[in-house]
């Protein structure tokens, strides 16, 4: 019977926009036909009614001309949001959606939450220390003392994880929270869809929903890499003000990023500003010993078994991200499974000889300095010295910039690598000239050349 479900969607899926299609469309599935009822599923309330509001005429026009009879609509949400008033129902062949009597329901896990990303699983070391201790107190007193928490550091390095790990937190504590976790990405996608879909006249405007969904309802907003607002002008003014109404109602907000507030280009002050109220903790990447704790952790939660000196062999080899080394365990782990192999030294050597020999070790911040030195024609000592003129500090501010890309150093252990320099320097240098980069082809293919030296080098 739900053949016959496809088929309607298929009829109205042309006149739809791509874009549309996968955001709104798709994600409404039929769970069954029953006779005259139909069984509908929706992510959430708010999708449900904007599909009901645009295309559930049409499908049940081209349904029931194909079935000869009329159809009534029930739909399920699978993040069990409360269920819509009558009053907010607005098709009129919707039969009380959802609406359960049997008693109060468990609490679900807070869609959007991933299950893996709890602070048990976390292995914490110097690198990530602060950042979780940061968030397992934001956790235990919601709103009272850091807000917003803003989690930043490279990619692979346990922004997520923490975030998600703060939102299971919560939830076990206050299971009748609303907890909105999503990704920023999402938030824009989400927003610019309301705007486009407000109509005169319709029974609910789409913004009001959305304003809803995001300033009113949640307790507590978790919003993952909101890098992704830069050059994002209407999102950052709608962004802008949903977080002074949550932060307004003592509402926690913690947000992940790939860069600080100060080195975000285009950004608004006003939101730049706000995204340092509370408190800024960086994740880095691990020291060698806290891989090997990951490496071993994540072996034992697979119940894989792993010899030490393998784990800690995977941990020297592969230093970028913890996503980087959940992959090697991973290619190890299969290659033991398929060849039906104990895993040794010998297979894991085997299994990441493509790994080592594809990745430049991690590059020194002298060599970058030498680099840089040379191929500008200055003096090293000036390059770290305190010499302000531009012929200086400009090849410096191109060194810090690559310090801080190719290696892990993070911008206080730059600065003191450069005599001694604050750290809000260093943030400044770097930020100039990824901004220049981008507009000044010449100084974007220095960075180029300079970069092929240092990692052939
Ligand atoms: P980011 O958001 O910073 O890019 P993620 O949070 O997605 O990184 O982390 C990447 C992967 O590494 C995830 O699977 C995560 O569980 C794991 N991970 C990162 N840091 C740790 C850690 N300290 N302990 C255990 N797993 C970690
Ligand atoms: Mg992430």
């Amino acid at each position: 019977m739900q053949a016959l479900w496809e088929e309607a969607v298929r009829d109205i899926e042309p006149k739809v926009k791509p874009a549309h299609r996968d955001q709104w469309l798709r994600p409404i599935k039929c769970l069954a036909i029953d006779g005259r009822r139909i069984r509908l599923s929706a992510p959430n309330r708010y999708q449900k009614e904007w599909f009901e509001d645009n295309y559930l005429p049409s499908i049940l026009q081209s349904l029931e001309s194909r079935a000869k009879h009329d159809f009534a609509v029930d739909f399920e949400l699978s993040d069990d949001s409360p269920a819509p008033t009558a009053a907010l129902s607005v098709s009129p062949v919707t039969q009380g959606p959802g609406l359960r009597n049997d008693g109060p329901p468990p609490p679900p896990t807070p869609k959007g939450l991933d299950s893996r990303y709890t602070f048990e699983k976390f292995v914490v070391g110097p690198t990530n220390q602060f950042a979780h201790a940061a968030a397992r107190m934001v956790a235990e007193a919601p709103a009272s003392k850091f807000n917003p928490l803003f989690i930043y550091g490279g990619v692979g390095l346990g922004k997520t994880h923490l975030l998600h790990a703060i939102g299971h937190e919560i939830h076990r504590e206050h299971p009748d929270w609303r907890i909105a976790c999503i990704t920023c990405e999402r938030f824009v996608t989400e927003f610019i869809g309301s705007i486009r879909s407000v109509k005169k006249h319709a029974v609910i405007n789409p913004m009001d929903e959305f304003r809803q969904r995001y300033r009113e309802e949640p307790d507590v907003l978790l919003i993952d890499d909101v890098q992704f607002l830069s050059n994002k002008d209407s999102s950052q003014d709608e962004f802008f003000h949903t977080f002074n109404a949550l932060h307004l109602a003592h509402k926690q907000i913690v947000l992940t990023c790939d860069k600080l507030p100060g080195e975000l280009s285009g950004l608004e002050d006003r939101l730049r500003s706000r995204f340092t109220w509370g408190l800024i903790a960086e994740v880095a990447v691990p020291d060698l010993e806290t891989r090997t704790a990951i490496v071993k952790r994540k072996a034992e939660l697979d119940n894989v078994a792993l010899p030490d000196d393998v784990a800690h062999h995977i941990a020297a080899l592969v230093r970028s991200n913890v996503r980087e080394l959940e992959g090697a365990l991973l290619r190890i782990t299969a290659r033991s499974a398929i060849e039906q192999r104990p895993i040794t030294r010998q297979l894991a050597d085997e299994a990441l000889k493509s790994y080592s020999t594809a990745r430049a070790p991690l590059l020194s911040i002298e060599a970058i300095q030498r680099e840089v030195a040379s191929y500008f024609d200055v003096k090293l000592i000036d390059l770290k010295g305190p010499k302000r003129h531009r012929a200086i500090a400009h090849p410096r501010a191109i060194a810090m910039f690559l310090a801080r890309k190719l290696t892990s150093m993070s911008y206080p252990e730059i600065g003191s690598r450069f005599g001694g320099k604050d750290h809000s320097t260093v943030i400044s240098a770097v930020r100039k000239i990824e901004r220049s980069s981008t507009e000044d082809s010449a100084l974007h293919s220095q960075l180029q050349t300079l970069e092929g030296h240092l990692r052939v080098g």
